[in-house]
């Protein structure tokens, strides 16, 4: 029952900061330039915390590595590997469409994607059951020819070829419960029957034109993409719903060899970037779900890769929560919920109305392609 962690120190070294972002204020000329989101502080505050809660000492460190130009080529293409690495000689640049690079970030990307590959290394190889790659940039959002969202290359995306084509696996089962839409993920298998793409994301939040309950797949595809938007208050219960009544049928009816899950904690009831309420207990509900379906799908063989999460205080107390989960062991420290902000949202421990339309939305329109209970 061990579980792994994938954690580099080069991560730390992508630096979204050069494009500072400037803020206009009242009254002009009142500017200031702010802290990127993305920035390292998100996976360092974590590790700070797996130490400071002993969680660290219980986990098999697994040691990067440097994806190659061949994994990336899976999916993004040579122009864009050469122009990353173009703009990061030249000091950084944007990759596409809001992906901030430093000089440094064309090399940490190529290790973000590694390191997903080896949690799929040691989770294949048996050294360990499960396996979380904290890694930085994050890659959901990235696509063949344009980075996007903070991602870079998409790790995702990287590990699931690879596991299929160095491993030998035929079906990957990719669950993105990121707030925002694993629209790079969606797109890289939109057509392939091999890897079902399940995603659990805020509705219409970012980018605003990918998954839409609509977006099932394409050719051979059709159907092994399943989009579950919610409506922004989403909380603790409604996740529960779709944990219970959604992904359990279909992974069961897909018999994956392997599950990878693009993990952003920015469904967390403080995120500055979104609108949902999950608490650290719901995302360990989640964790829960996945570690179960696992065991009883594919021998237990699960990967979770970091995306998102930006509330500073919050979100690593999210993610310390999946690993007490995987870990099977409970530190007892709470979480400092700040209750002014908790107030506002509507009740997380009950499904109302719209976020039961919306779920009932996706078991109708799926029903065609998988059985619900
Ligand atoms: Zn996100």
């Amino acid at each position: 029952m061990t579980t792994g962690l994938v954690f580099d120190d080069r991560y730390l070294q992508h630096n979204s900061n050069p494009m500072r972002l400037p803020v206009t204020r009242q009254p002009l000329p009142f500017v200031e330039s702010v802290d990127h989101p993305s920035n390292p502080r998100l996976v360092e505050r974590t590790m700070k915390l797996m130490g400071l809660t002993g969680l660290l000492e219980h986990l098999v460190r697994i040691p990067g590595q440097r994806a190659t130009d061949e994994d990336l080529l899976v999916y993004h293409t040579e122009w864009y590997l050469e122009h990353v690495r173009q703009l990061c000689a030249g000091g950084g640049g944007d990759a596409g469409a809001g992906a901030p690079m430093g000089a440094d970030s064309a090399e940490v990307a190529m290790y973000a994607a590694g390191g997903v590959k080896a949690a799929v290394d040691a989770v294949l190889s048996g050294d360990v059951r499960s396996c979380y790659s904290l890694v930085r940039p994050p890659g959901h959002h990235a696509m063949a020819e344009k980075g996007m969202g903070f991602c870079i290359f998409s790790n995702v995306v990287v590990a699931a070829h690879y596991a299929r084509r160095a491993n030998g696996l035929e079906r990957v089962l990719i669950l993105d419960w990121d707030v925002h839409h694993g629209n790079g993920t969606q797109d890289a298998f939109y057509g392939d029957p091999n890897v079902l793409f399940i995603s659990v994301h805020q509705d219409r939040w970012f980018p605003p034109e990918f998954g839409a309950v609509e977006q099932t797949g394409t050719g051979d595809g059709t159907g092994f993409t399943v989009n579950v938007p919610l409506p922004a208050g989403s909380g603790d219960a409604a996740y529960a719903a779709v944990f219970d009544e959604i992904i359990p049928p279909v992974a069961e009816q897909f018999a994956p060899e392997l599950i990878i899950i693009s993990a952003g904690q920015d469904a967390s009831a403080q995120d500055p970037l979104a609108r949902m309420a999950v608490t650290p207990d719901g995302f360990r509900r989640m964790t829960r779900t996945m570690k179960d379906l696992a065991s009883s799908v594919c021998e237990g063989r699960l990967v979770l890769a970091q995306e998102g999460g930006y509330a500073e205080v919050l979100a690593p107390y999210c993610t310390m929560a999946i690993f007490e989960e995987l870990l099977d062991r409970r530190t007892g420290i709470e979480e400092p919920l700040d209750p002014a902000r908790v107030a506002i949202w509507p009740p997380a421990n009950e499904v109302s109305g719209d976020q039961r339309v919306a779920i009932d939305a996706v078991r109708a329109h799926n029903s065609r392609y998988w059985t619900f209970g």
